[in-house]
Formats: C-alpha cells, structure tokens, sequence
C-alpha cells in the first residue's frame, strides 16, 4: 500500500511553500517535493521581491528574512550604440517600513519561506524528482518518484515545477509552450564590496537600486536588461523572447557580454568579480498561452501555469499568491470532500477575484503591441538620444535655432502618421 497524505505539491519554490505553508496552517497533511538539493537551489531570479504580497504570507517577513537591500530607487532607460538616458524615481516613502521592494538571492530566501512552511507542520523532502503522475479512476491520485517505493498518494497534486512544466503537460492542463511565449534570460553576478555598491549607486547601508534598461541591452529585441543592486553583489542580465533570438541568430550569452562591456554600464561593474552566470526561461504567453489551472486531483500554479507579469518583473509574487489561493481552495474542496475538477474549480474563481488574472488581462496585448513595432526599442532611443544631445550642447547656435533642429530631429524620428497609429494602438491597451 502506497503512502497517503492530503496534498503533494511538486516544487519548492514560492508558488509551492506558499501553497504548502497555507495548507499545513490549516491542519492538512502536506508534502512538498523538490527536486533540488535545499528549496531556491535551482533557481537564478534577478530579482526583486515585493512586500505586500509577500506579507500576505509572512507578516512583517522583512524583520527575520534574509534580505539583500530595500530598493529606494528605480530608473527606467533606453540604451543607444553611446548613450543612455531615462528616468529615475527614488523616495524615501520606500527606504523604511513597511518598504515596498527588496532585492533578493532566491537561494537564501526559499530556504527561509520553506521553513516557514515546515514550522506550519509540512514535509519538506528534497533531491527528489517527480517523474510521473498516478491517475486513478480518472483521476490525478499522486505521483511517481525516480525512488524506490517512490509513489506517493494524495487526495490533491499541485504543480509548482515552475517554467515549461513538464507534469502540467502529463496531466493535460497544456501544451508546451511556443518559442514566442517565452523568453531566455541569461544573468551574472558580480562581487563588489558593500561600500563599493553604495558609493556607485548613491545609496545608504541596506537601501538599493533596481534598473530596468531598453534598446541596445538586448540589441533592439523585444526584452530588457536589468541591474539591481544585492548587499555585495549585483544582478546583471538581459533577455529576449526565444522566437526573436532564434530568428536572429542571436544568443543571450554574446548579448549579456556586450551589454556590460557598454560605455554607459561597464563603469558600474568595473573591478567586480564575476561569482555566477545562468540562463532560465520565462514564461511569457500571458493570459493568451494560459493553460486550464485545475483538473481532477490537480491544480497548477506559479510559472508552471504562466502565471507571470514581465512588464513590472512579478513573477515571484503572483507564484505565491496564486499558490496560497490554490491551497484555501483545495482547503474548501476538502471541507466539501470534493476533488474533482468541479470541487477544485474554486481555485480558478479566487484567481480571477485577486489581482493576478485582472492584471494578465490587462497586460494580454502588451507584447503584441511592443512586438509589431520594432522602431521603439531601436529607433525612438536613437531620436530621443540625438535630441537630447543637441539640447545639451552648447555652441555657437542661438536657442531658435536650436529648437529648430529639436524639432527637426523629434518630426523626422516621429513621423506623423507611425506616431498617431501608436498612440492609438496604446490607448487601446489601457482599455
Ligand atoms: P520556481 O521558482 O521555478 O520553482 C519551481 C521549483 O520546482 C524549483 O525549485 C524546481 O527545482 C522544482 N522542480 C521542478 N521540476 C520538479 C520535479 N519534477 N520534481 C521536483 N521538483 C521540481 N520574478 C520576480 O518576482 N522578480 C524578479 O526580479 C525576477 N527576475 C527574474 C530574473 C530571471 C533571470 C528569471 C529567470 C526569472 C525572474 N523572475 C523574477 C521570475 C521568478 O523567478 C519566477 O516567476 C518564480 O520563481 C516562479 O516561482 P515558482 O514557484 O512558480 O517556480
């Protein structure tokens, strides 16, 4: 006779702890499987973890997780072949609490959300792979382990396996997805010392910088790069969605080197040590590539479900938010001892109710939009760029001419009928 508990979730990373974590506070028997050698083992995110979310599942986590910097300030770039301009934002509303962003190393802070669940009573068992599912009567009834005696049952499975989900796929929930529906990222990180990072990026001990910068950090393709600032290190990275690169000819490596060898960038790294490089897919599709989120004795959640906002880099938040509301929904089809699709359909519900299918909605035809229109991220810096310039050198010009040759620069960049056709088109994506 098989091991039984009440719920398997496959994956520690935040969508399976917080699954886990929510089920065990309500008394269920849970167990998390992960494949890793400790939870966070596996993963390479930049990145930049929010607070509210987060607090939904740990209150005030800042006082006792590990932490790298609460970023106080963000600036948004475009990067040409020599310049780089953009704005930034930073407040000091963000540099005490409750905060609003911190940078994480997802190493460190999966082990600590995974204690948590293991304080909440669940089972934690790392270095194992979930191979297979068991189907019986219909139904998903637990899951095969490369293990000897490795089958385990469970009234319910959730699928935290994260990008390109391998079991969603076994259990019929969806396809794998398409090269345009996911992007490669490759990301480094270098070593400087603390006091280095806070001289170069302005910033006090424990407050940090997130960049995100356009155009020629991902040579003109659909992506972006980033820099966010650890406590003695710094993210590095770029990325673009897979068709663009293979259509391209281009790979994130060559691309990640150049972008830190830029005049504009190279400066902020010079002198660090190079510590970890890594390359990862993002689930992108959105809500056009989303898969069915619930079967008979199952559930997906997180990246594994492409439950993931790239244009405000939330992908850690909506995994945990959507794996706590797969938990109290498993908690109400238990309640109702029911675990069909129709007891788990609940989890769909809750979904919709909480921000994380409004805003896949709202955001659905954002990368359309970006990707039918290559000149934004390509010649729109360009322009901005030269007329910035123009504006800031002083020779011997009178100011009217110089306008004159502005507004010169800004109508043959922005011809009328191109910049018209997109201003409608992104009004339409508000709607
Ligand atoms: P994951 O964190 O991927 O966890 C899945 C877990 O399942 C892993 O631990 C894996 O080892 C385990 N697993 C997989 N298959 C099996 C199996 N068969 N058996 C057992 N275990 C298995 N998000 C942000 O919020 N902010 C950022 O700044 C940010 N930056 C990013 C930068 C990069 C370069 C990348 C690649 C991603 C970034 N993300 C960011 C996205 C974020 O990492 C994901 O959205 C988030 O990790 C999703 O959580 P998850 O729990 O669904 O999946």
């Amino acid at each position: 006779q098989d091991e039984r508990v009440d719920v398997i979730v496959v994956g520690a990373g935040p969508a399976g702890t917080a699954a886990a974590l929510t089920l065990a506070r309500a008394g269920l028997e849970v167990v998390v499987i992960e494949r890793g050698a400790y939870p966070g083992a596996k993963n390479v995110m930049g990145g930049i973890l929010y607070r509210q979310p987060t607090e939904e599942l740990v209150p005030e986590f800042w006082r006792e997780a590990p932490l790298e910097r609460a970023i106080i300030e963000q600036r948004y770039m475009l990067l040409t072949e020599d310049s780089l301009l953009g704005v930034t934002y930073r407040t000091q509303e963000f540099a005490k609490e409750p905060y609003n962003s911190f940078s994480v190393m997802r190493g460190e802070f999966d082990q600590w959300f995974a204690s948590k669940a293991e304080e909440a009573g669940a089972f934690i068992i790392t270095q194992m792979v979930v191979e297979d599912l068991i189907w019986e009567d219909g139904k998903i009834d637990g899951v095969r382990t490369g293990e000897e005696e490795g089958d385990l049952r469970a009234d319910v499975v959730v699928l935290a396996d994260g990008a390109n989900s391998l079991l969603a796929q076994k259990a019929g929930l969806h396809r794998e997805w398409k090269p345009n529906e996911q992007a490669l990222v490759a990301k480094e990180l270098i070593r400087l010392s603390e006091e280095e990072i806070e001289r170069r990026f302005n910033v006090p001990s424990g407050q940090g910088v997130a960049m995100e910068i356009f155009g020629q950090s991902t040579k003109g393709l659909l992506g972006y790069g980033f820099i966010y600032t650890n406590k003695d290190t710094i993210s590095i990275g770029t990325g673009a969605l897979l068709s663009d690169l293979i259509e391209t000819g281009r790979n994130v490596s060559d691309m990640l080197n150049d972008f830190k060898a830029h005049p504009c960038i190279a400066p902020m790294l010079e002198g660090g040590e190079l510590v970890e490089y890594s390359a990862h897919l993002i689930p992108e599709g959105g809500w056009h590539a989303m898969p069915r989120l619930f079967t008979d004795g199952a559930l997906v959640v997180g990246d594994a479900a492409g439950l993931l906002n790239p244009i405000n880099r939330e992908g850690s938040n909506f995994a945990m938010i959507s794996g706590k509301l797969a938990a109290e929904a498993i908690i109400e089809a238990k309640a109702a001892g029911d675990f069909s699709a129709v007891g788990l359909s609940r989890y769909q519900e809750l979904l919709e109710e909480s921000f994380v299918l409004q805003d896949l909605y709202t955001i659905r035809n954002v990368t359309p939009f970006a990707h039918a229109r290559p000149w934004l991220l390509n010649e729109v810096p360009e322009v901005l760029s030269r007329a910035m310039r123009e504006y800031l050198t002083v020779d011997d010009d009178p100011k009217r001419v110089k306008q004159g040759k502005i507004l010169r620069i800004l109508r043959d960049g922005f011809p009328v009928g191109r910049t018209l056709g997109d201003a409608v088109g992104a009004l339409r994506l508000l709607r």
